[in-house]
């Protein structure tokens, strides 16, 4: 197939670039570099022994997609374009309605005005809210807290509306539990901006000496160790789910589709810190803080809908996540 990832040079972009340049498709990356950088192109180069197309454009953009989607004969999208801070959207909004909600808008009046009806969707466990049980499977009810959460369930909406509209549509929603690790070469990973929110690039950062501590945000939950549990999941199995989503979607005859990428699997923060601390032979020395503003106690998939229709499951380790995180780290 020939699959336009729009969002392609970003840290699950570039990982699934990977992984369908090596199942034999052909992948053009388009992104705006907001939160990418261009040297991932020749990086991929480096791993794939190709190199990719590359368009730098906005998917707010529709005449650039529609001119990216014919010349180079797309014929699936991977929709991972977007703005993914919990934080930075409940102070900015209009940016991400814009980005994501506009933005994939635009994606779809391009793909409807060239015929492209296959696409999937980078979506998030945040659309579950707070786990009413667990583990979360797909029919969870929805619900939301923030700007991001609600333009990833708005998107989703969107979707399910445009299915419902026309059969041809073979869509995917894939809701990723919490993405970590890098590929085995070093080379492509995780590089956040500034100071890093989520746990496991702080935790890098704080064994690479870079940043003095990690604030344990509450050890007063309903958990084992009284640290937030999440479902930790490899980048490169997550690269693998998108390849066997556009797989599943080519042999379908239902126009909508939803799946949890998530290993089933929940590791508290203090588990992640001992994980860390093993593969990377550092001392990640932590404070307990309060509780951070809107986080939930626990979240993890129930996995068991991809592993059946998908014939998909994560098969990376805790260690290799934390073992792969610190070779990106120690190289960067
Ligand atoms: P990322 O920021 O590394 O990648 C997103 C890419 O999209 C970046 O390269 C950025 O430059 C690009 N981009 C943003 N807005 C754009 C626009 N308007 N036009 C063109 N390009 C644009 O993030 P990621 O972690 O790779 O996430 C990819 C997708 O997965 C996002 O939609 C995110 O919401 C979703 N997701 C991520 C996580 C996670 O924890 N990383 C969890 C659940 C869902
Ligand atoms: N966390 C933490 N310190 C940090 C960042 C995160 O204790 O500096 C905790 C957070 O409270 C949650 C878990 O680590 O329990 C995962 O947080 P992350 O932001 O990585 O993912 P999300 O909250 O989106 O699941």
């Amino acid at each position: 197939m020939n699959v336009l990832l729009t969002g392609g040079t970003g840290y699950i972009g570039c990982h699934t670039a990977v992984a369908l340049t090596q199942a034999n498709h052909q992948v053009v990356l388009y992104d705006n570099l907001c939160n990418s950088h261009l040297d991932v192109v020749d990086r991929l180069q480096t791993i794939t022994q190709q190199r990719l197309p590359f368009v730098q454009g906005d998917v707010r953009d529709t005449p650039l997609l529609i001119k990216t989607l014919q010349e180079h004969h797309i014929t699936a999208v991977i929709h991972f374009a977007g703005l993914k801070a919990v934080g930075e959207s409940v102070e900015m909004p209009i940016a991400y309605y814009d980005n994501n909600v506009s933005g994939s808008i635009s994606l779809l009046l391009a793909m409807q005005a060239t015929g492209i009806k296959t696409l999937v969707f980078s979506s998030s466990a945040t659309v579950y809210g707070d786990p009413r049980y667990l583990p979360l499977d797909e029919s969870h009810p929805t619900s939301v807290t923030n700007p991001y959460g609600r333009s990833k369930l708005h998107i989703e909406d969107m979707l399910a509306d445009v299915a419902q509209s026309d059969a041809q549509w073979r869509i995917a929603r894939l809701r990723y539990f919490n993405p970590v690790g890098a590929h085995d070469s070093g080379l492509i990973g995780e590089d956040p901006n500034g100071i890093p929110n989520n746990l496991m690039p702080y935790i890098a950062r704080v064994a690479a000496g870079k940043l003095p501590y990690l604030n344990v945000f509450g050890n007063d939950y309903p958990t084992p160790d009284g640290t937030g549990v999440r479902d930790y999941i490899h980048v490169t199995d997550l690269a693998s789910g998108h390849l066997a989503a556009l797989q599943a979607l080519s042999l379908s005859t239902q126009p909508l589709h939803t799946f949890n990428l998530g290993t089933g699997q929940g590791y508290s923060v203090l588990e992640m810190v001992k994980a860390f601390e093993a593969a990377s032979g550092k001392k990640v020395p932590y404070h307990i803080a309060p509780r951070r503003a809107g986080d939930i106690a626990s979240c993890y998939a129930q996995a068991a809908k991809a592993a059946t229709e998908l014939k998909w499951k994560a098969s990376r380790t805790l260690d290799d996540m934390c073992v792969s995180t610190w070779k990106f780290q120690s190289a960067r």
